[in-house]
Parts: C-alpha cells; structure tokens; sequence
C-alpha cells in the first residue's frame, strides 16, 4: 500500500486474518491492509492460516476492493529451518504479496537470495524502540517497522523526528508478559515454542501452591473468585489515543489477534477505521461509543500502556471478561429485505432480541436491534438455528448483507473469546 507521509494524517489499519472467512470479513468491515500466515513460518501456528487456494483466493478478494496484504514470515529459524524456509519462500514467490513481514535476519537473506521483491515489513519482534535501529533496518530496504511493544509516544515522536520510514504499531488486542513477543515460558512447560508460533499461553494459565513433600494436593492460592492469574496481562486498547498517535508519525495501527473470533475482527477493525477517520469534535462524541463496542468483545481488563510506564498494574487479577456473544453473520440477503441467510456460530432461537452491528459509512452507525420472527433451515420451520449451519432468518427489521449478530449477555468472566 503506498502510504502518504505522516503529514497527511492518513493512518491505516492493518487487520487480522486467521483464515478466509475472517478476512472477507476484515475487508468489509474496513481493513486497508490484512495480514496472515499460510502453511508454515508464521507466529500463529494454531490459527488456520491459509492454503494455497486460500491465499489465491484472499489476494483476488482484496486485490478487487484495494485492500493490501501483508503475508507472514515472522517465525525465527533454527539452523535445521533454513533449508525449509527457502523451499517455502520458493513456493509462495508466485503469490503477488503487497509485502511480507519478517522477523528474522536470516528470512531477510533468504528472501533476498531468491529475488523476491516485494517490500518487507519489519515485525515487533525485533523490539526497535530507537530511530537509530529504524535506520539500520531502513539500510537493509525494510519498508516498514512495526516498533517494539514497549515504546513509548514520545519515543515514537523521536523516531519520526529523525526518519521518514512508515511506521506501525499495535492498537488493540492481547499484550503478554514476554518482552516483544519473545519468551521461553510455553517451551519451557509445554514444549511448544512461542517464538516458533506455537505459544499455548502459559501465562494465562491458574496456578496453585504444591508443596514438595504432598506433591498431590494443590494449595489454591486466591487472587479472586476463579483463581489467580498472576502472570497475565491486560489487553491493549489505544482508541483514546489514536489522534496522539498519528500527530507522532504512526502509518499503521495493527489489531491483533489471528486466532480470536470473526466477530472480534469486525468489530474492532471498524471501530479504529472510524477512528482514524474521524477528527475534532466529532472524535470526542464518538469516544463513548467505540469505548463501548471494543467493551462488548471479549477482552482482559484494558490498558493504554505499552508497558512504558511499567509499575506492575498492568497485569490483571481479572480473567476475560465478556458482555456479548458472537451470534452469527448474514452471507446473503433473503427473500425479503427483512430476511437474511444467516451462518450460525450460537444457538439462535425465535424472538430473541439481538444486535446487528455494521460497517460504519463515513458518521453513520447503521447498527440496529432485531427480533427473530421465524427461522427456517431448507425450507422447514425450525425453532432454534444451530451452530455450524446456515438458515433462512426474518427479523422485524431489515437486515443487510455482512450484518454480525450478536447478543447481550450479562456480564460474565471466562476463557472463550468472542
Ligand atoms: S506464554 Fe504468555 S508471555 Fe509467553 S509468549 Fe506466550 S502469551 Fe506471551
């Protein structure tokens, strides 16, 4: 994506794609750029990444709509990969990629030896927290740097006083314990290595008190009601500081989370697009409202703090906390601008009263509450719609193509995304 310079003010958000039904769904909910991973060397081993058709597929999808996509090779290599990984890069050099992120030096040398051009994007993996670093991987003819987690606005605010290089950090979604990423805590208990996209979130886990003579009896140790999670961490979320963060030179804000819900990939995709677009007054009237959209996806306490201002509160007491439950979304219009064909991913049952949320056009917040009037699956009159099916839905309200339903729920606290 030819990015304007920071003058411009036009930052753009990079959204997640854990496979291709997300990222339709990242495209119409207004991503300028989507990133993923395909079959092998990337970070998120666990998501389900994309295949080869797949990636053929996302790219003429995006490729129709503008949208810009950013293929990951951020995985660090052993010295037993690196035969592999220019197997692999020799694979998918086909694939007109709008740029590729690396984490690995040695993934920059091998894309290099194969000739591949497309730009490189510099993951935050490799924690560039200095203008003098983004100089350096400027040098090699990296495009773009996604900076360390652990920068601060005004770090940020020096980096873009020295260079014109784009860059990138991450508005919203998990931070952890480890710092850039980097941690030997899931190889360590489980032998499955983060740095190689295999992390099975240790720190997330509860933990209780043994005593080496009793090795069976568990002393739970309380923080709260659940247990304790004492090495977790609280969720980023920048939305108060967007403005901020383009005034210091930001290109693109980056929502993570590949393996979280497609809902989650809506939702907060169209909230930092209108937040970025958005200016002045306005962005204070709508502060309240994008606050309460990302408080309706699961998340862990928020944080606005990158760990820069580190005095230990940014870890959380708190398991996820979750308001609403990702219903379903509309594939298609149905046979009346009331109907619609919807992909159930939870129980839907008649009259049940739900949100359709929408992408947001310029000001306008489409979103509505519906009521199920009846549901049909082939034909036949059914009472509740199931997860894993697609049914015929009418509401009591017209319902739009891409509409995400969700429910309200009370609040609860849990491990399941949303
Ligand atoms: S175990 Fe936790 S701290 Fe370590 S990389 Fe995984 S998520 Fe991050």
């Amino acid at each position: 994506m030819d990015l304007k310079t920071h003058n411009d003010c036009r930052a753009v958000i990079a959204a997640p794609a854990g496979n291709l039904e997300k990222l339709r769904i990242a495209a119409a909910y207004g991503a300028d750029e989507i990133y993923f991973g395909g079959a092998d060397f990337n970070l998120r081993s666990q998501a389900g990444n994309f295949s080869e058709d797949d990636i053929l597929k996302g790219l003429s999808f995006c490729g129709e709509r503008g949208i810009a996509t950013t293929f990951l090779l951020n995985s660090f290599l052993h010295e037993n990969d690196i035969d592999a990984a220019r197997r692999y890069i020799n694979e998918i050099r086909r694939f007109p990629f709008d740029a590729l992120m690396i984490s690995d030096p040695g993934m920059l040398e091998l894309i290099r030896e194969s000739g591949i051009e497309t730009p490189i994007h510099l993951s935050t993996q490799m924690s560039t927290l200095n203008h003098l670093a983004v100089k350096f991987w400027q040098r090699l003819g990296i495009q773009r740097i996604v900076l360390g987690r652990e920068i601060s606005l005004g770090e940020i605010q020096g980096i873009r006083d020295h260079t014109d290089a784009e860059i990138e950090v991450f508005a919203h979604g998990s931070l952890c314990i480890s710092y850039s990423g980097r941690c030997l805590l899931s190889r360590y208990l489980t032998g499955r290595d983060a740095n190689l996209g295999s992390c099975t979130h240790p720190c997330r886990w509860r933990y209780a008190l043994v005593e080496e003579k009793r090795p069976g009896s568990h002393f739970e140790v309380i923080e709260h009601a659940r247990g304790t999670e004492i090495l977790s961490s609280k969720d980023l979320r920048l939305i108060e500081k967007v403005p901020a963060y383009i005034e210091a030179g930001v290109n693109a804000f980056k929502i993570e989370g590949r393996m979280k819900s497609l809902y989650y990939t809506a939702n907060t995709t169209r909230i930092y697009k209108h937040a970025v677009r958005t200016r002045g007054d306005a962005y204070a009237r709508f502060l309240p409202f994008w606050e309460k959209e990302l408080d309706l996806v699961s998340h862990r306490p928020y944080t606005d703090n990158l760990f820069n201002e580190f005095n230990g509160s940014e870890f959380s007491g708190i398991p996820y906390i979750k308001k609403a439950l990702f219903i379903g979304y509309s594939v298609s219009q149905g046979r009346d601008a009331t109907g619609a064909y919807i992909r159930v991913f939870n129980p839907l049952r008649e009259n049940d009263v739900i949100d359709a949320i929408y992408p947001i056009d310029g000001e306008t917040v489409r979103d509505s509450t519906l009521t199920v009037k009846s549901i049909s699956d082939d034909g036949t009159g059914v009472q509740m719609a199931q997860p894993g099916k697609i049914y015929h839905v009418e509401f009591d309200k017209a319902i739009d193509t891409n509409a995400i339903l969700r429910r309200q729920i009370p609040y609860t606290t849990g491990e399941r995304q949303c």
